[in-house]
């Protein structure tokens, strides 16, 4: 069976560019029936946090991307790395390299004067140990084969090939005796039966050397895909300036996870034209044929349009439960039960105009405000006496309007504009000022149904004072 991995190092935020390649995984191992693991490469232990790791756990939770078992924290498996590198010692297919850091500073200075890139001279590969001090230390280093290629048959860039004298004896255990990070990832991938590898196309000159490993321990390979790395709009490497690049920035700028997901699955993999899957049609159209092999552009404007097609299929509870919580510490707004059943009663109006959650917080905001309040520039213009006349006739009607729901409240509008021969909106805009304080909302009837009458003749009330 199919089984793939995400092995993030907790060492800052969830990136997009590796969110994307957990979501690749998943959708590939689910599509394959097969299984998706997750693991934490924590070996780096000055680097790694908590907190980290908790961001990617967060992360892939809210993406909807669940790993099939239990996460395998990688510095929990120190004791194996480190027998299968005293394997790979007992068998000579290793050995113990003595060299001082002067000596491998000395080497790597002595290749740039070549202009050769810094590598290993394989000193120890060949030599007696006991030529070595007593009890000096010693990493361990693999014996790399020093002639012929290595070719990875990528399922995305196709066959890459390197020649073996590019490549030095890489150290895998190092001399405080910790296995590095290249080591690491070989010994883990065997043992958890991981058969493809898919993560960033900048890990693919560390295929070559983990290649080595593999062959020495005489493992199958797995199958890798590296994937294009995303570019920001300008094609530069994505990076603040652009904006959100992590998964929490993209969370709290107001993204649904689902069109996060649907825009990262997209962004380098195509599937004709389809541009809205649900998670269902991903699992089941997803394969490595359509991934592209070079960079996306993240384009944050057909990201916010593609929000805005899921915030307006999106369920209206669990919009408001969105709103309500990033109304939670506004100065001035109040997040109490009413407020919240009447921003559940406008959502849908709400909802419409809205590209992010934050806007829709924002277009909420009103309904939380305490009476009086302020109005802005345009909504003062509104509040003239031609408006506040209009506003004292309003209130009339609405006393009697019953029931008082939205379309109740629209025959009444339109019967008192009728009556004075006002147009819709001269009465509209009024009362938009005076309910919301500015001169912007959705639907003035489903707004004034929102408020309740209480608070809609209070607002008009303070209005008029
Ligand atoms: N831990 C590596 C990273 O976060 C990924 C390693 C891999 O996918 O093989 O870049």
């Amino acid at each position: 069976t199919v089984r793939t991995r995400f092995a993030p190092s907790p060492t800052g935020l969830l990136h997009i560019g590796n969110a994307r390649a957990a979501l690749f995984n998943f959708l590939f191992a689910r599509h394959h029936g097969g299984e998706f693991l997750l693991r934490i490469e924590d070996t780096d232990k000055e680097r790694s946090t908590q907190q980290a790791v908790d961001v990617i756990f967060d992360g892939l939770a809210w993406m909807g991307i669940t790993p099939d078992e239990t996460p395998v924290f990688q510095s929990t498996r120190q004791a194996r790395h480190t027998e299968v590198a005293q394997e790979l010692l007992a068998k000579g297919l290793a050995y113990r390299c003595y060299c001082t850091a002067e000596e491998l500073a000395a080497m790597r200075e002595e290749a740039k004067a070549n202009n050769l890139p810094p590598r290993y001279n394989g000193y120890w590969r060949d030599r007696d140990p006991a030529e070595a001090p007593e009890g000096a230390p010693y990493a361990v280093r693999l014996k790399a084969p020093r002639a012929g290629e290595t070719v990875i048959h990528d399922l995305v860039q196709g066959d890459v090939t390197v020649a073996n004298t590019e490549m030095d004896d890489l150290i895998i255990l190092r001399s405080d005796g910790t296995p590095t990070y290249l080591h690491a990832v070989v010994v883990d991938d065997h043992d958890m039966a991981i058969t493809h590898v898919m993560r960033g196309d900048d890990h693919l000159t560390n295929t070559f050397r983990q290649a080595m490993i593999y062959r020495a321990m005489g493992w199958d390979l797995p199958h890798f895909a590296h994937l294009p790395l995303i570019h920001g709009p300008d094609g530069a490497k994505l990076s603040k300036r652009h904006g959100a690049q992590s998964v929490v920035d993209f969370r709290d700028a107001g993204y649904l996870p689902e069109a996060l997901c649907n825009y990262l699955l997209r962004l380098g993999w195509g599937h004709g034209d389809a541009e809205i899957l649900s998670r269902d049609e991903q699992i089941r159209l997803f394969d490595l044929d359509g991934v592209g092999r070079s960079p996306s552009r993240m384009d944050y404007v057909k990201l916010a349009h593609l929000n805005g097609v899921y915030m307006r299929e999106a369920d209206d509870v669990r919009l408001t439960d969105d709103v309500m919580k990033r109304l939670e510490n506004r100065a001035g707004i109040a997040t109490d039960d009413t407020v919240r059943q009447r921003v559940l009663t406008l959502m849908p109006g709400l909802k419409e105009r809205a590209k992010l959650l934050t806007e829709l917080a924002d277009s909420a905001a009103f309904l939380g405000r305490h009476v009086p309040f302020d109005y802005d520039a345009k909504a003062l213009k509104q509040l003239d006496d031609a408006g506040k006349a209009t506003l004292r006739g309003v209130a009339e009607a609405m006393a009697l309007v019953e029931p008082f729901e939205a379309s109740q409240i629209d025959s009444a509008l339109r019967a008192f504009a009728e009556k004075h021969a006002l147009k819709l909106g001269q009465v509209a805009q009024p009362l938009r000022a005076a309910l919301t304080g500015s001169t912007v909302s959705p639907g003035i009837d489903l707004t004034i149904q929102a408020l309740g009458r209480d608070e809609a003749l209070a607002r008009i009330g303070a209005a008029i004072a």
